[in-house]
């Protein structure tokens, strides 16, 4: 029976000192003041060039990131594959938006979906259309297109081209390729590019999935509109579902411009409106392949139950759960052990370029009333289920 409070399946991949290691590293991160100090202070080693993998490597790195390059993944990508929980790859260097920063990009993400190409251990492919592209430009060519430049206008039809080659390469690889969302301001332009794509490449089945972030409250209508597209052109729309990562900064965003909030009014709208997504794309399964991203303990056992539900095989292609690595394995390697499919997030990069990534993962978790209190109940419950059971 499907338990997320299983602790010895949650934590069968941990050694005891791995597990030690974790339970120090999230009871450090959930003091608000000692996280707010590592960013301030990684902010002005990273200015000034100071070495910090010392300090990051054995600890947040370790915790969340799979290596620093595709091969460096082999091993974690090979362990969680033994617990039946395979991986996706995260080229998640956050580096300079200079024309050289973005095509060293281009190519690492081109060679992330040949490396998936074949591989089993590995469920998907993804990239961040915002680190091919100027986050000046693509909010420009989602807000007020009329008004780029001719030299603009190039440079999106570069984007454009780059973000058509993911595609294309995905679908010679035989790889399902996730296009990430992020800004609100970003959305407009990307959602367009992603349906052409799907019509193009989602032919005989989902290659390129578009992600919802299900607390933007106008994205039930968009996905009506996927399935009305995807019946009437012929081809199986890919959905990847996410809650949204950037609510209080499109709060304030949209306030200062003064423009409408686009997110649900409160919590339980954003998880109704996540469930009510979820449950449609389930109730479409002609039409659509489901992602579903998400920490949400609720949400999980919903996905699982609709799948039992309706008959469908546990492992059916076309449904995955998804978490980050280092994040909520209680629901990953118990939905895997229950031969449901599950992949994690596994992001890759050197150190100084993840660290952003890396300190939003320590934010994240700074609130013992959340995930951080219920990672550390969990670590704490199996560390002491352990020592009784020597
Ligand atoms: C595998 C994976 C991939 C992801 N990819 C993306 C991505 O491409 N883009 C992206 O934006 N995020 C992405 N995320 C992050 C995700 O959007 C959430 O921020 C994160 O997972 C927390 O939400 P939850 O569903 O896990 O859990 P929960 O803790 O149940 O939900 C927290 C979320 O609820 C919403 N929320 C909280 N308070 C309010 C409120 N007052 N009003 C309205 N809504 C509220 C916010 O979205 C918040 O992040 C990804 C997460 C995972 C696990």
């Amino acid at each position: 029976m499907l338990d997320f409070n299983n602790t010895e399946i949650a934590f069968s991949a941990k050694s005891q000192s791995e597990l030690q290691n974790a339970y120090l590293l999230f009871n450090t991160i959930k003091h608000p003041w000692i996280v707010k100090c590592a960013s301030a202070a990684s902010n002005i080693a990273l200015k000034i060039h100071f070495p910090l993998a010392w300090a990051v490597k054995p600890t947040l790195y370790k915790q969340f990131v799979g290596g620093e390059t595709l091969e460096d993944c082999r091993k974690v990508i090979d362990h969680l594959r033994s617990f039946n929980v395979r991986s996706t790859l995260d080229f998640s260097a956050e580096g300079e938006q200079t024309p050289a920063g973005i095509q060293a990009t281009f190519e690492e993400t081109l060679r992330s979906i040949d490396f998936a190409k074949g591989n089993d251990n590995l469920a998907y492919a993804v990239f961040k259309p915002s680190t091919i592209i100027t986050d000046e430009l693509l909010t420009k060519a989602s807000e007020k297109r009329e008004e780029l430049t001719i030299e603009e206008i190039k440079e999106f039809r570069e984007f454009k081209e780059r973000f058509m080659a993911f595609c294309q390469r995905a679908y010679e690889n035989d790889v399902r390729l996730i296009v990430d969302a992020e800004d609100y301001s970003f959305q407009n332009a990307l959602d367009e590019l992603t349906d052409e794509a799907m019509r193009k490449y989602n032919k005989k089945r989902a290659i390129v999935f578009a992600t919802l972030q299900m607390y933007r409250h106008d994205r039930m209508p968009y996905l009506r509109q996927i399935l009305a597209d995807a019946q009437e052109k012929d081809y199986i729309a890919g959905v990847k579902f996410v809650r949204g990562a950037y609510m209080e900064a499109e709060r304030a965003r949209a306030a200062a411009m003064g423009y409408p909030d686009p997110i649900c009014k409160d919590k339980p709208t954003t998880d109704a409106n996540f469930n009510e997504g979820v449950s449609f794309a389930m109730d479409h399964l002609d039409r659509f392949e489901i992602f579903m991203g998400t920490h949400n303990e609720e949400s999980n056992y919903m996905l699982a139950k609709l799948i039992d539900e309706k008959g469908l095989a546990r492992d059916d292609k076309r449904i995955f759960f998804a978490q980050l690595l280092g994040m909520s394995d209680n629901i990953s390697f118990n939905l895997a052990h229950e031969g449901y499919n599950v992949t994690k997030y596994v992001p890759y990069a050197k150190v100084r370029d993840v660290l952003p990534y890396l300190i939003r993962r320590a934010e994240e978790n700074t609130s013992v009333a959340g995930q951080t209190g219920r990672e550390l109940k969990m670590l704490k419950t199996e560390i002491e289920r352990r020592k009784h059971t020597k």
